[in-house]
């Protein structure tokens, strides 16, 4: 290696998005970074939460679509007051549920983002001590 100054510690040095290397300090030379390792088990999961989240908003979608035919139906004098009202009330309470999925998924997201992070820290103190 061209450059073997002992004091500098090892940084990612995978490309970045805007085409700049990556700067993150990492656990050993040529070891990519937490966001540009490929073999993390984390991108799995983000991904995995990503699918939920695409699930629910599908749901979504399904219960505007449901709740515009029944607005029609009532419209059109298809539906009587009392039975549009309570499938309105059916649409909404799936909509909260629904809401409440997405806020868990969420939830999970950023609380998988803190434990990297937490693990990313631990790493740096150790190269910061020993390294
Ligand atoms: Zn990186």
């Amino acid at each position: 290696m061209a450059d073997d100054n002992v004091t500098k510690l090892p940084i990612c040095g995978k490309k970045k998005a805007d085409g700049r290397p990556c700067e993150r300090i990492v656990g050993a030379p040529g070891q990519p970074c937490y966001a540009h390792d490929p073999t993390r088990k984390d991108d799995r999961r983000r991904s995995a939460s990503t699918a939920a989240k695409s699930k629910l908003s599908a749901e979504v979608v399904a219960i505007r679509a449901e709740t515009r035919q029944i607005m029609e139906d009532l419209r059109e004098g298809e539906l009587d007051r009392g039975d549009a009202n309570v499938l309105l009330q059916g649409c909404n309470i799936l909509l909260r549920t629904v809401d409440q999925g997405r806020r868990q998924a969420e939830y999970d997201e950023v609380r998988t983002e803190m434990s990297e992070l937490r693990e990313l820290f631990e790493k740096q103190r150790k190269v910061l001590d020993y390294g």
